[in-house]
């Protein structure tokens, strides 16, 4: 497979404030044209680290995609480093540099004297247009090696690599295409999904399949390798569909999807409404639930039910039964979901209340002890969970047991 390695530039993605995000898109895009990315680097803007960096580069990937460093500032030096790592003159390009002062003509301004620069081009390169900033990238062939200039600024950054290099990638790439799908994994612990579907997934070696946990979720991540995208594609589908024949209803993502996205497209599709009383997750359902555009055809409202008198006052929960069985109880979460469901006049009416910690717990309620409790026209149902974690995590994985309470009902 040919092989990648990216270089970004830029003494700022040294400093804790900024990321290398760039590199990240570029790879993902890289594998679909079938390029491998071997190896990433930042490097601050320093000539001599970044020579030799370029210089090593060329000596062991087939293609180097370098981002940033190609502004006009004495800080820039991206396109004069390159230069003399590969042995090439900067020359000044007429057309680029009228093509930049026109951009500047239209901006409302003069050229400033310094933009001038970002006309140099290398020897043999060819200038990759910026429609989106002043400073063309460029492409070059190197001894049988790519070499890629990129803006920065990734609003420049990227559509340039789609419209410029891209499809020269993949015609250099022999035609090998890289597709990739996440499918997520709610209500399993990670060893029993490796034990249900490692029997499948050990017998491929494309796709290759790679098993994250990160929070409550677990992601199985698929990677396929075809001669087309189509024939990726298929291969994935093949083997995405034994995996959920052994884990069925856990899975709850195909395609990468959030918990909330799931849940919501659900609900829109069958009409039906929601309402939420949170009590330990502090509005986190609600909020999940609203970060999913057109969320409001659905989701009818939340309420954050803290305190015990809270909980009678705008749930109508009885003060007598949270007296006698506490506030975080299996009968006081129902009776949450209930009070919301009526007050708020919903199909569903979810609820969450639990011990977050650090505080608060005791031996008959310890920190991490949830109920969640879900309420339609026929019925109410809970669930008692015992979460591992701090307070975050407590929080958030109430959240996802929640809303994939809900999932499970809408089945
Ligand atoms: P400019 O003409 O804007 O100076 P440039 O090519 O010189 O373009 P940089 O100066 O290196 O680009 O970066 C400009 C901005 O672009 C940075 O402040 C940063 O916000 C963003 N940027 C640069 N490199 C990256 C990267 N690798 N990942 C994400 N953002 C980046
Ligand atoms: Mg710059």
């Amino acid at each position: 497979m040919l092989t990648a390695e990216i270089v970004a530039v830029g003494s700022e993605l040294l400093t804790p404030f900024r990321t290398d995000t760039n590199s990240l898109w570029l790879t993902d895009r890289l594998n679909s044209a079938g390029v491998e990315v071997k190896l990433k680097t930042i490097v601050g803007d320093d000539d001599a680290r970044l020579e030799e960096t370029i210089r090593d580069a060329l000596k062991r990937s087939g293609v180097v995609i370098l981002t940033g460093g190609l502004g006009p500032t004495e800080d820039d030096i991206t396109r004069k480093i390159a230069a003399r790592a590969l042995g090439r003159r900067l020359l000044l390009d007429e057309s680029v540099l009228e093509d930049i002062k026109a951009k500047f003509l239209r901006w409302g301004r003069k050229m400033p004297e310094i933009n001038a620069r970002q006309a140099m081009v290398m020897e043999g390169a060819e200038v990759l247009p910026n429609p989106n900033g002043s400073a063309p990238g460029m492409y070059l062939e190197h001894e049988g090696r790519v070499v890629v200039l990129l803006p920065g600024p990734p609003r420049e950054m990227k559509p340039m690599f789609d419209e410029r290099v891209f499809a020269r990638l993949v015609g250099r790439a022999g035609g090998l295409r890289v597709a990739r799908r996440v499918m997520r994994v709610a209500g399993l612990g990670e060893s029993a999904v490796d034990e249900r579907i490692a029997p499948v997934y050990t017998q491929y070696k494309n796709p290759q399949t790679t098993i994250l946990f990160n929070s409550s979720e677990i992601e199985i991540h698929l990677t396929a390798q075809g001669k087309s995208e189509a024939e990726a594609e298929l291969l994935l589908d093949g083997l995405a569909g034994q995996i959920e024949e052994r884990l069925g209803d856990s899975i709850f993502a195909f395609r990468g999807e959030k918990m909330e996205e799931v849940v919501g497209l659900r609900l829109a599709v069958a009409g039906f409404t929601l309402a939420t009383a949170e009590s330990c997750t502090g509005g986190l359902v609600a909020h999940r639930l609203t970060e999913v555009p057109g969320s409001s055809s659905y989701f009818m409202e939340g309420v954050v039910t803290y305190s015990n008198e809270s909980k009678t006052r705008l749930l109508g929960v009885p003060a007598g039964l949270i007296e006698s069985r506490g506030a975080v109880s299996a009968e006081v979460a129902e009776a949450m979901a209930e009070g919301v469901k009526r007050r708020a006049e919903t199909d569903f009416g979810l609820a969450v209340t639990g011990v977050a910690g650090p505080g608060g717990g005791t031996d008959e309620k310890p920190v991490g002890l949830v109920y969640v409790a879900l309420s339609d026209d026929a019925h109410t149902e809970h669930k008692r969970l015992m979460l591992p974690g701090d307070r975050h995590l407590i929080r958030w994985r109430a959240s996802q047991f929640a809303l994939d309470l809900l999932r499970r009902r809408l089945i």
